[in-house]
């Protein structure tokens, strides 16, 4: 019998997880449980749609069965088994999300938890297994077919012999060791324990041969001992339980069972809503951000089920794209259970529960913010640019239920700040909200075009997301105040200095340099804002020159230009050596000219257009 090989990928993640990614080996029990509640689950669904297929609930079960002297524990279901080729596809073949090249790119550690994230609860056998065996029985089918691997080295499927339909995963468990205890796994009360503790919720139930012990009839000290089978878990989902009976600890390990997350949810919010429509869900707000979720790999989506019966795995129409990172589940007796993904679309009671659901995860979010501002900072430098993305799209559709949720970095807080905060802390004469965008908080700092709003005390929050410009843009006020770029036009600030007399040559000097960068920029002029530096660039019109970075840098072949304007700082000394430079030596100015250019689009993090050019400028006047 040829034995397979793992692809090779599989080969790298098994090992991995047989040295060990978990340390809590235990849960290997809840992921062969889940997985066979699952399959279970596929047969009722099946029976739904199919007539040929009767769902009888009292013959849906899953069995574990510990046998201490073959060291094997066995887990069975009645569910809907696996064909060869299923065994193959689904047993032979663990990451197929590409988790491990994924791992390797990104430097993550060791340790990193990356099971959880792609689902390869079956291989976590291995971690107290020697052998894993899989005898399986597909729904449709006469052969059944076993699957068996020692670990990484490979594995072989035969046929076999199985009277129902169904799987069992037969775990031969390890010899323990000095730091490792494997007897757990096949003693009876443990695996009682592990059962409550972490599969109490599944819906069918788990059935266990438990040692009773009673009195010897007329006996007052003798015990006789049988075995019975009992159901060990209550079987109630976590959902429909009352809030008051469960602990964090219990919501934490739904989290992990639902392998929603690899992270320790940051919140959870358990909702029971009776009225038009009625509804019970479990809603996680996850803390790290999934490696993958800024990508279109990221599937949103809240797990459905209606009265008990799962529909669909991610429902994406229960969260706007700007929640999606939101995990989940929703069990509702109004809905329709043959209900196909189309129809599901246009369900009112959907779309009502999604309402529902996005003004919870609103309020959830603004009282985490008001109350647990550490946790707040830590969801929002996950998920903050997610939330001003949500401001941006569809021409800021929901701008209204995100802007409280929006935080910036503040130049005199030195922190993250809210919008509104910053309203409150606005002197009475100051008219705008004041930002300055940049590749980083150090370089805004550091920007001249800060100088006067800095200078009159107000604040400023510094954009450093791609984004961040375009949502404000969109939301182009807060509670009546306008947004306004430090390197606007117009800053609507009211410089008290009576302005420097105007040097007759200074029109002159100014109309000159425009015509020298006439394709370069749109005006020369003197800075109202620039009090120590001598150039700056700031814009008219409505894009920014942080925006036009961004939209550059897009893939398409449409060039965006900002409509700049050069500004000189007219008490300068360099001002002086302009003029000088335009009453006796042109071609100095020439030099001149170019040279403040290019340092302002330096300052401002835009590319030289000739570098060479640039440098030959500055020796020529070293000369
Ligand atoms: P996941 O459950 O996250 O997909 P697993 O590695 O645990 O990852 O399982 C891989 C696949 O193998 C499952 O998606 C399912 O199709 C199949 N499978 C596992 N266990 C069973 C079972 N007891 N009965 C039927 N199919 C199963």
């Amino acid at each position: 019998m040829a034995k397979k090989q793992f692809k090779a990928e599989s080969k790298r993640l098994l090992d991995l997880m047989i040295n060990s990614i978990y340390t809590n080996k235990e849960i290997f029990l809840r992921e062969l449980i889940s997985n066979a509640s699952d399959a279970i689950d596929k047969v009722y669904y099946r029976a739904l749609t199919d007539e040929n297929i009767s769902f009888n609930k009292e013959s849906y079960y899953i069995k574990v069965k510990p046998d201490k002297a073959n060291r094997t524990l066995t887990i069975s279901d009645t569910g809907i088994g696996m064909t060869k080729e299923e065994l193959e596809d689904n047993l032979g073949v663990i990451a197929r999300s590409g988790s491990l090249s994924f791992k390797k790119e990104n430097e993550m550690a060791e340790d990193y938890d990356i099971i959880g994230q792609f689902g390869v609860g079956f291989y976590s056998a291995f971690m107290v297994a020697d052998q894993v065996t899989v005898i399986s029985k597909a729904l449709g089918s006469d052969q059944a077919y076993k699957w068996e691997s020692k670990g990484p080295d490979g594995y072989t499927i035969v046929p076999a012999e199985k009277d129902s339909i169904g799987t069992d995963i037969i775990v031969k468990i390890k010899a323990s060791g000095e730091e490792e205890n494997f007897d757990q796994y096949l003693d009876e009360y443990r695996l009682r324990f592990l059962i409550k503790k972490y599969s109490d919720f599944i819906r069918y139930p788990i059935k266990m041969d438990t040692t009773v012990s009673r009195l010897k009839e007329g006996s007052e000290d003798e015990y006789e001992h049988y075995t019975e089978e009992k159901t060990i878990n209550s079987m109630v989902p976590i959902w429909r339980k009352n809030k008051n009976e469960l602990s964090p600890e219990d919501y934490e390990n739904f989290y992990m069972e639902k392998r929603f997350g690899f992270d320790k949810p940051l919140k959870y919010v358990h909702v029971s809503v009776a009225g038009a429509v009625s509804y019970n869900a479990i809603l996680f707000i996850p803390e790290k951000i999934p490696y993958n979720y800024y990508t279109r790999e990221y599937e949103k989506g809240l797990e459905l089920y209606s009265n008990g019966v799962l529909i669909m795995n991610k429902c994406a129409d229960l969260l706007p794209d700007y929640f999606g990172f939101v995990k989940g589940t929703v069990d509702s007796e109004d809905l329709s259970l043959n209900i196909s993904r189309e129809m599901l679309q246009h369900d009112r009671q959907l779309k009502i529960i999604a309402k529902n659901i996005k003004n919870k995860i609103k309020s959830e979010l603004l009282a985490m913010l008001n109350n647990e501002r550490e946790k707040y900072e830590k969801f929002y430098q996950s998920f903050g640019r997610q939330l001003k993305f949500g401001v941006y799209d569809n021409f800021g559709v929901d701008k209204g239920i995100l802007q409280d949720l929006l935080m910036f970095y503040s130049s005199t807080e030195k922190k993250l700040v809210t919008l509104d905060e910053y309203i409150a802390r606005m002197p009475e004469e100051q008219k705008f909200i004041y930002y300055a965008s940049g590749e980083s908080n150090e370089r805004i700092a550091k920007m001249p075009q800060t100088e006067l709003v800095a200078e009159k005390g107000y604040e400023i929050l510094y954009l450093t997301d791609d984004v961040d410009e375009f949502a404000l843009n969109i939301l182009m006020n807060y509670k009546d105040k306008e947004f306004k770029s430090v390197s606007s036009g117009d800053l609507g600030i009211d410089t008290e200095e009576t302005e420097p007399a105007k040097e007759k040559k200074e029109e002159e000097l100014f109309t000159y340099m425009k015509e020298k960068l006439a394709d370069k920029v749109k005006d020369v002029r003197a800075s109202k804002r620039l009090k120590t530096h001598p150039v700056c660039l700031s814009n008219e019109g409505a894009i920014s020159i942080e925006m036009e970075k961004v939209l550059n840098a897009m893939p398409t072949d449409q060039t965006i230009k900002a409509d700049k304007v050069l500004e000189i700082n007219t008490r300068h000394e360099v001002f002086n050596a302009l003029i000088d430079a335009l009453e006796n030596n042109k071609e100095k100015l020439d030099l001149y000219t170019s040279l403040l250019y290019n340092q302002a689009l330096l300052i401002e993090g835009l590319p030289l257009e000739d570098p060479v050019e640039f440098s030959n400028h500055i020796c020529e006047l070293m000369k």
